[in-house]
């Protein structure tokens, strides 16, 4: 069954014993379990902790839940090329605690940035979740997209963590099977309850096949992850896949005349394109420029990109953070070539 493997992987990731039965929840898409966790645990004007630029359902799915989403914006130094230099100021943060704050979200590895956060990073989060008795909502739907499976520091495994946290993961995500839509949430048995009562009478069961052929996938990689690395998807396939294909678009972005912000994880990667501003008209009233932007690049040279200023609650962060492009290169090489012919030409525009 698939909560046995689950339960089994995290209990050695985390350090704990996992029960299958009451501590892992499967769900449609990690998606699901993120909704169910705010619904779940947010009352009323309770205020959630989102560390922006910010993964863009989490808004939405707060304040559907009734709660108050209080952005804790990631700052990133001028002329930045990696993204370990997007870094929290956890004296801000602290300040934007008080009585109503419930719940802090962490997103790692990080969307849109490809930032991984450090294990000192983490643990300062981790003080403050337990200084200010918060439950952690740590979305590590990326936790197997690292270059070293020992980078990966999963916040549940920190002291004291497991117990205010619930932990999110994707099947869609760890064997690159994004529309089978199957997550999970893992988590003590207290802080689960609420979602099971809402799946339980929402949804009530997963598609039991996909269950299958997941658990099995699980079952097949998780000793080669332990004891043969080098022959794992999860530990070393995914990754050297992905790192080909990060050092491609980097390549790429550059010859365009883009700034990369090299990723630390993922499969996103953000570049700023401020030089290629200069030639196009755009700031409009109604959006900001990486909008009009993206919509440019789609429309005029076939070049599809995400506006990272989506990632960004206020009109003036928006306004702020509207210089870069975000885009995914976990593509087929053929479709990675014909973007390189697209950015080369614009290299040379
Ligand atoms: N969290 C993050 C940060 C994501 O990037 C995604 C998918 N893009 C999800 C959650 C949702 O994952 P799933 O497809 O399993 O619902």
């Amino acid at each position: 069954m698939l909560v046995d493997i689950l339960a089994k992987m995290y209990s050695h990731f985390y350090n704990v014993q996992v029960d299958p039965m009451n501590e892992v929840l499967v769900t449609v898409g990690a998606y699901l379990s993120l909704y169910y966790a705010f619904l779940g645990w947010v009352n009323k004007g309770d205020e959630v902790l989102i560390i922006e630029p910010a993964y863009d359902c989490y808004y939405p799915q707060v304040k559907f839940a009734g709660g108050v989403p209080v952005p804790i914006v990631m700052n990133l130094a001028e002329g930045a090329t990696s993204a370990s230099q997007f870094t929290i100021d956890f004296d801000d943060m602290e300040k934007k605690i008080n009585k109503k704050t419930k719940m802090l979200v962490i997103n790692n590895p990080h969307n849109p940035t490809g930032k991984l956060f450090t294990r000192q990073e983490l643990e300062k989060l981790a003080e403050i979740a337990k200084k200010h008795n918060l439950i952690v909502i740590a979305d590590e739907v990326y936790e197997f997209h690292v270059w070293d499976k020992n980078d990966m520091v999963r916040f549940a495994s920190l002291p004291g963590m497991y117990e205010r946290t619930i932990s999110i993961g994707s099947a869609g995500k760890a064997f690159s099977v994004t529309g089978w839509k199957l997550g999970w949430a893992v988590g003590p048995k207290q802080l689960l309850e609420p979602l099971k009562a809402i799946h339980q009478n929402c949804v009530f069961t997963c598609s039991t096949p996909t269950q299958m052929a997941i658990a099995q996938a699980f079952q097949l990689d998780w000793p080669k992850f332990l004891n043969d690395p080098k022959n794992s998807y999860l530990a070393t396939g995914l990754s050297d896949e992905l790192r080909d294909k990060r050092d491609k678009l980097a390549r790429m972005l550059e010859e365009g005349n883009f700034r990369p912000i090299i990723p630390d994880a993922g499969y996103f990667m953000l570049a700023d394109y401020s030089h290629l501003k200069e030639g196009l008209k755009l700031a409009t009233e109604q959006d900001p420029d990486d909008f009009v932007f993206s919509r440019w690049l789609c429309r005029e040279k076939k070049l599809a990109v995400i506006p990272p200023s989506a990632f960004y609650s206020s009109r003036e962060q928006k306004e702020k953070n509207c210089n870069m492009v975000r885009l995914c290169y976990f593509k087929k090489n053929d479709t990675l070539d014909a973007a390189e012919v697209i950015l080369k030409k614009l290299g040379k525009e």
